[in-house]
């Protein structure tokens, strides 16, 4: 990251170069038929950008509303001029493919799904092969929000044809640094260009780019530390043993985590059979004592950092089991709670 790129130097072309190839490798993605898009900034401008490139105005996007991520998506889709197909579901658990599955045959004039793989305001993970295989029974396209995912759940582009674009970012499972999204997209299947309504969020722009000098170039000043980081971050990916292994770890970590919540008196809101390996939710205590602010503070002061919010409806704080995080760290956390909220005088816990 202290190295200085010109984005116009072969230096920065190569790297770029590398780089989109290793990402759509990754995905699973073959050269024929797939193209690894970054884009400047955080998740939602790719979410965005890949409903902008691979919906016309007008077509309409059936979205399960799994979370706040797939409610956002929604919003995104909506004032992008895209119709929406709000689908309620149990947020509790994962969204039954046979539910999409009717949701599609009751409305035929609808042309994608977009999904939120892990839905990262729950914990929920979403059973996205099954969702994509009754999608690509139907005869629709897939728009799959992997941003908490990509780098730890499985994937594989080449085996879900359905899938239009998968978006992520450089900063969650494959724990590079912020400031760049991917879209990994069908580039056999981009609109025309021009067909975004917005230059900034055109994929198909990009891609244009691509094609002219093999990746080398992004169209406006790149993140290049961003990218020279994640080269970095993906190098330790591989070395851990890539996909598998990082899911694996995070699992660990979510394990640890929820059972050691469990011991101390306190509530997940998941079973434990629906609770994924990226983040875990736990009821706050019902104890009149309870500020989360002040529990934050007491485990900031320990060494830990927490969200300061909550985006489930009852009250309830957040852990991230991601990140360069191991379960011994996971287990040094389990005890720092345990004091915290000894010294913000909870006694009841659950
Ligand atoms: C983090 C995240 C995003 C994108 O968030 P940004 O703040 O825009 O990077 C989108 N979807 C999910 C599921 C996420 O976890």
């Amino acid at each position: 990251m202290a190295n200085d790129y010109a984005p116009w130097d072969d230096d920065f072309r190569n790297l770029s170069r590398r780089m989109r190839a290793r990402v759509r490798d990754v995905a699973g993605g073959r050269v024929e038929t797939h193209t690894a898009l970054p884009l400047q900034g955080c998740g939602h401008f790719g979410t965005e950008a890949a409903l902008r490139s691979f919906l016309a105005p007008g077509q309409k996007i059936l979205i399960p509303q799994t979370g706040q991520y797939a409610e956002r998506m929604t919003r995104l889709a909506r004032e992008a001029g895209r119709e929406t197909v709000p689908l309620p579901v149990d947020r509790n658990h994962p969204a039954s493919p046979e539910l999409i599955a009717a949701a599609l045959a009751a409305d035929r004039t609808i042309t994608h799904v977009g999904l939120v793989y892990s839905e990262t305001s729950t914990g929920t993970i979403q059973n996205a092969p099954a969702i994509g295989e009754i999608v690509r029974a139907a005869g629709r396209r897939m728009i799959l929000d992997a941003v908490s995912a990509f780098g730890a759940l499985p994937l594989d582009v080449s085996a879900q044809p359905e899938i239009d674009a998968v978006i992520f970012t450089s900063n969650k499972c494959l724990e590079g640094l912020p400031g760049l999204c991917w879209i990994v997209a069908r580039h056999d299947n981009l609109l025309p260009l021009g067909s975004a309504g917005s230059y900034s969020l055109d994929l198909a722009d990009i891609h244009t780019l691509a094609q002219r000098d093999d990746g080398g170039s992004f169209r406006f000043t790149p993140p290049a530390q961003t990218l020279a980081a994640l080269e970095t971050a993906m190098d330790f990916h591989a070395a851990e043993g890539g996909t598998p292994a990082r899911l694996a770890r995070y699992q660990e970590n979510a394990r640890v985590l929820y059972r050691g919540m469990v011991r101390l008196g306190l509530q997940p809101c998941l079973d434990e059979a629906d609770q994924g390996p990226i983040v875990v939710n736990i009821h706050a205590p019902p104890d009149p004592s309870w500020s989360l602010p002040n529990f934050v503070a007491a485990l900031r002061q320990r060494g830990f950092v927490i969200s300061n919010f909550y985006n489930t409806t009852a009250p309830s704080f957040r852990v991230g089991c991601i990140g360069h995080v191991t379960p011994n760290d996971m287990e040094r956390f389990v005890a720092a709670v345990d004091a915290a909220l000894i010294e913000i005088g909870i006694s009841q816990r659950r």
